[in-house]
């Protein structure tokens, strides 16, 4: 049976994080450096200092690269806790991309490559992105990938464009997908690449203008052009690209859920605040039925999401791949908490649109959660096909 005990030495690790993302870095949530396109390279290092500097850098890293490798369950209950504020996993290093990255290339980088791509992401002295979407091209359904690698026996040769890659202005790390054409040398299909960005032939036509802001150095447009890639670059094996993707996806799922679990939670603490102190009508709003319905159903709502993470963990705990488990519980939890956040707004009146306080902020960031990592209707087309395939 699952056991929902918290053991002390998780509570305080809990309760470390915690404390250092209210003290250290809740007060950087109005820095200038906080850009129209997320946090800037130059606050993610100082913050990933002050991580440093509290031994809580990357915490979730394997033993073998020097961090204390919680298990999935443990990982809930601490991402949730760096999730407090969106700053606090940029500091901790345990956002997105790299959180995910440094997951796949721990479990698929050879030696040489994690001594070059991966320590020094988890080392937080550079970053890295994960480049497969493409305009017109691979997206819901990464089958329709469109950038081409053409091995000429020694080299790859890659061209194509991606579009919505995360933290790709001034990344160093950069996992790439595209399809390897047939070719008389060996096999062919989606494959990975792991690069240094600053390679020739990597181009940032620009970084796109979005409604989100906590990813840092948003999202950019990126052209691959001639890209030339000797064939020690491929991660993995040649054609296994989306398996690979899989592997990556299941757990990186479940961490997003936690991640922007701890910020609807961050939400509704400050919409309790306001509906004790604020009133209207001859007393306090949230003695008016209307306000203390919505305080109800969110904290229905975020304790349902809390057990439906802490049970697709417990599965992957278990061994098991989790692919339709991490799919139920991403599309549930991304509508769920996004429902949270916009009735926290709501209970605000008007300052819940403002940058007043970080409602208004949680709220257009967690819009995208609802599309990365597969949009809510992809993961139900994915649980429906299941199904219709196994009925219980
Ligand atoms: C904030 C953010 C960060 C991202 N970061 C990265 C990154 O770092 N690297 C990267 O490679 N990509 C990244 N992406 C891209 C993301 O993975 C894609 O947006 C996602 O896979 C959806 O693909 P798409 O945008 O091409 O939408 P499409 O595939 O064009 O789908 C559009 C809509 O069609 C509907 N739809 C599609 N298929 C089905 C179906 N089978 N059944 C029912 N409805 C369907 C859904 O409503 C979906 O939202 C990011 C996206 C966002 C928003």
């Amino acid at each position: 049976m699952i056991d929902f005990e918290i053991p002390d030495d998780l509570a305080a690790l809990r309760d470390e994080i915690r404390a250092f993302v209210v003290e250290k870095i809740v007060p950087y949530e109005r820095d200038p450096r906080v850009t129209r396109h997320g946090p800037n390279e130059d606050l993610r290092t100082e913050l990933v200092g002050l991580a440093r500097d509290a031994g809580l850098l990357t915490f979730q890293a394997p033993h073998r690269f020097g961090g204390r490798e919680p298990s999935h369950r443990e990982q809930a209950v601490l991402f949730e806790a760096a999730g407090w504020s969106t700053l606090g996993p940029v500091a901790l290093n345990c956002a997105a991309p790299d959180e995910g990255n440094m997951y796949l290339l721990s479990k698929i980088a050879t030696e040489e490559q994690a001594d070059k791509f991966l320590v020094p992401v988890i080392d937080g002295r550079q970053r890295s992105v994960f480049a497969m979407t493409e305009p017109g091209g691979a997206g819901s359904d990464p089958n329709q990938l469109a950038t081409a690698a053409v091995f000429d026996g020694t080299d790859y040769v890659i061209n194509g464009r991606k579009w919505l890659i995360t933290g790709a202005n001034k990344a160093r790390t950069w996992i790439i997908m595209a399809r390897v054409a047939p070719n008389a040398h060996g096999p062919d299909g989606p494959t990975l690449f792991l690069c240094d960005g600053q390679t020739p032939g990597i181009e940032l036509e620009r970084v796109m203008d979005t409604m989100d802001r906590n990813y840092v150095e948003g999202h950019g447009v990126v052209r691959f052009d001639d890209l030339r890639l000797p064939a020690a670059t491929v991660l993995g094996e040649v054609g296994q690209a989306l398996r690979y993707a899989q592997l990556r996806l299941a757990p990186a799922r479940l961490t997003h859920c936690m991640r922007w679990l701890g910020a609807a939670s961050r939400a509704q603490s400050i919409a309790i605040d306001h509906a004790r102190t604020r009133t209207g009508f001859g007393k306090p709003l949230g003695e008016h039925q209307g306000v203390s319905f919505m305080l109800a159903d969110n904290e229905i709502a975020l304790q349902q999401c809390r057990l439906a993470i802490w049970w697709a963990c417990w599965t992957l705990d278990g061994g098991a791949k989790g692919r339709h488990e991490s799919s139920m519980v991403k599309a549930y939890v991304s509508e769920e908490l996004f429902k949270v956040a916009d009735r926290c707004v709501q209970i605000l009146g008007g300052m819940g649109i403002s940058d007043e306080t970080p409602v208004g902020a949680i709220f257009s960031d967690m819009r995208a959660f609802r599309l990365y990592d597969g949009p809510t209707e992809v993961h139900k087309y994915a649980i429906a096909r299941q199904v219709l395939r196994n009925p219980s």
